[in-house]
């Protein structure tokens, strides 16, 4: 393996000059091999790595290099390439003057066993991104040894959440919190909203109690797997090349273990916070809370209160055309979803000429929906959104005009982007669930439609508005039932919180600003916020993050999370709550 670029003053690349990278191989005719683990030999600035995409053949030139060259040895086994021809999460380490930073990128190796002409022959390298390395220098290798060991027990925990009332189990993990968190100075309650459905609460009381209070809150719950999307084990909790594997490692278990560990260390410690630090691990997040924080909030509103609350999820950096930015969730989008019942006059299913037929009138009532453009609501953190993406100034520009945001939008070339810029800018409808009708031959008489509605801020009283404006004459014929309703949330960014952590992240991330982002989900935060509580979503993710690959890990197949994200969002916990209640006072 050859990596190289221009010589830079002390001899290495500069940040500006990217490097080349080439792999060479023996390939056989059936299989490929590459190199699992590298070391990278050599002094070189930590800033150093912009890596350009390389498409180009894996061979290396016979020419000579005419750069500075630096020798990497494979350090590891070999792997053979599985048998789709690719193979993903190639480590790199990277040595520097006692200084050690991992970072993975994400290789893939097209492989074709022919040579047509649309095959890729020789195998060609693509590197997608490698981003420079997150300086991990403040933080603790212990603490972060303790938060992988604690996320990785919360993982095999497997408390899968399904919705319905008997799952979960999140007795589980909240029991392995408390063993986890008990000790001198520690008060821990636990909460039973049903059995097996057990939220917990430990708390290191404050010295002032005028002073504010602070939570970190992490739900214990996951969401189902499909088994055969992933590549390992999601219950396994494996630790495999600088990542933890497992359902939960982003949401929010990753979250979850690192605030257990920085308020465990705190308390060992002696830390005597101003105010009340409390944590908040709380069951059922992810069916929305109703045996959860919604419980917690109507009937132990005392043991959990706080007037500021850090959760899922925010700390990403994301490149921008101005520079790398960090996100940090400020609100969330509302729910109001509703279940809409169509009636319609039963009959013989053998003469259905001009019947009143329930299906039909769904049916229409399902396309209109479809078809439903509401207005677009843009807020000031869409702005601080539209100026993140890297699209051109038109574009743009038209992004922020009301008029025009929805079919810019259609436009985009990518529909993952386009799925998310049109949730953050709109209420939304999906119809997602429908029953109706009992017989082949029976005419229905009645379809009830479940449609998940999700509001913009400021819109979440208009939802029977917007029904009537997308469903015209139709409105009359359907009754509207309420299934969920909790309007959008949003803190301000004014706070000590927003600035102290804006401080703290740019330990991580220099000079990177943070921005204020919107949740399209629901998480916890709502409950708080709708009590007049400061909730943030964050969190700190590594340079080893790709933001887009990242977001397909929520609730997708291979979620995972790397050491150095945990490193640092371990660390930013400890110096929130050890610089709070100074920025506070200040
Ligand atoms: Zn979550």
């Amino acid at each position: 393996v050859l990596i190289w670029g221009p010589r830079a003053k002390n001899g290495f690349p500069s940040q500006n000059q990217p490097l080349q990278v080439q792999i060479r191989r023996d390939f056989g005719s059936s299989a490929f091999l590459v190199p699992n683990d590298i070391v990278f030999r050599g002094q070189t600035p930590a800033t150093v790595l912009t890596w350009p995409m390389h498409t180009g053949p894996t061979t290396v030139k016979a020419e000579p290099l005419p750069t500075h060259r630096l020798l990497i040895e494979s350090r590891r086994q070999d792997r053979t390439i599985s048998r789709a021809g690719i193979t993903r999460a190639h480590c790199l380490t990277y040595e520097e003057s006692g200084f050690v930073t991992k970072f993975v990128q994400s290789l893939t190796v097209g492989h074709r066993k022919d040579r047509s002409a649309n095959s890729y022959w020789p195998p060609t390298v693509f590197f997608p991104s490698i981003a420079p390395m997150s300086d991990l220098s403040h933080t603790d290798k212990n603490r972060t040894n303790e938060t992988v060991e604690l996320l990785q027990q919360l993982i095999r925990n497997k408390c899968v959440n399904t919705g319905e009332s008997d799952s979960g189990e999140e007795i589980r993990n909240s029991d392995l919190l408390e063993t986890f968190l008990e000790g001198p100075g520690v008060e821990v309650e636990r909460f039973d909203c049903l059995p097996g459905r057990r939220s917990m609460v430990a708390r290191l009381e404050g010295t002032n109690p005028s002073a504010p209070s602070l939570c970190l809150m992490g739900h214990t719950d996951v969401v189902p797997v499909s088994p055969d999307g992933w590549s390992r084990d999601p219950f396994g909790g494996e630790l495999v090349e600088g990542e933890v594997w497992g359902r939960g490692a982003v949401d929010m278990l990753n979250l979850t273990s690192s605030m257990a560990v920085a308020f465990r260390h705190l308390a060992r410690n002696g830390f005597r916070p101003e105010g009340d630090l409390v944590y908040f691990g709380v069951a059922d997040e992810e069916a929305g809370g109703t045996y959860g924080a919604k419980w917690m909030a109507e009937h132990h509103w005392d043991a959990i209160s706080a007037d500021y609350v850090l959760t899922e999820f925010g700390g990403l950096p994301i490149d921008t055309p101005d520079g790398k930015k960090i996100t940090l969730a400020a609100g969330e989008k509302g729910l109001g979803w509703r279940r809409l019942t169509v009636k319609g006059t039963p009959g013989h299913g053998s003469m259905p000429f001009g019947s009143d037929n329930a299906v039909l009138k769904a049916a229409e009532i399902i396309r209109r929906l479809g078809e439903y453009r509401p207005d677009a609501k843009l807020t000031e953190m869409w702005q601080h959104q539209v100026s993140t993406l890297d699209l051109g100034p038109d574009v743009k520009a038209a992004l922020l005009d009301p008029a025009s945001v929805w079919d810019t939008i259609s436009k985009l070339d990518s529909p993952a982007l386009a799925r998310h810029l049109h949730a953050c800018t709109h209420t939304t409808f999906s119809p997602n669930v429908i029953h109706g009708g009992v017989k082949t031959n029976v005419i229905p008489d009645s379809v009830e439609i479940d449609v998940d509605i999700r509001t913009a801020p400021g819109d979440s009283d208009r939802v029977d508005q917007h029904l009537r404006d997308a469903l015209g004459e139709l409105f009359d014929e359907i009754e509207i039932r309420p299934i969920h309703d909790d309007p959008a949330t949003f803190s301000s960014t004014d706070t000590p919180m927003w600035h102290l952590l804006q401080e703290l992240m740019q330990k991580a991330h220099p000079g990177a600003p943070l921005i204020p982002s919107l949740i399209v989900g629901a998480t916890d935060a709502r409950f708080y916020r709708e009590k007049g509580s400061v909730a943030y979503g964050a969190g700190l993710f590594s340079e080893r993050v790709n933001s887009s690959d990242f977001m397909s890990r929520f609730h997708g197949h291979d979620e995972r999370v790397d050491i150095d994200s945990l490193a640092l969002t371990t660390q930013l916990w400890l110096d929130v709550a050890s610089n709070f209640w100074e920025k506070v006072n200040r």
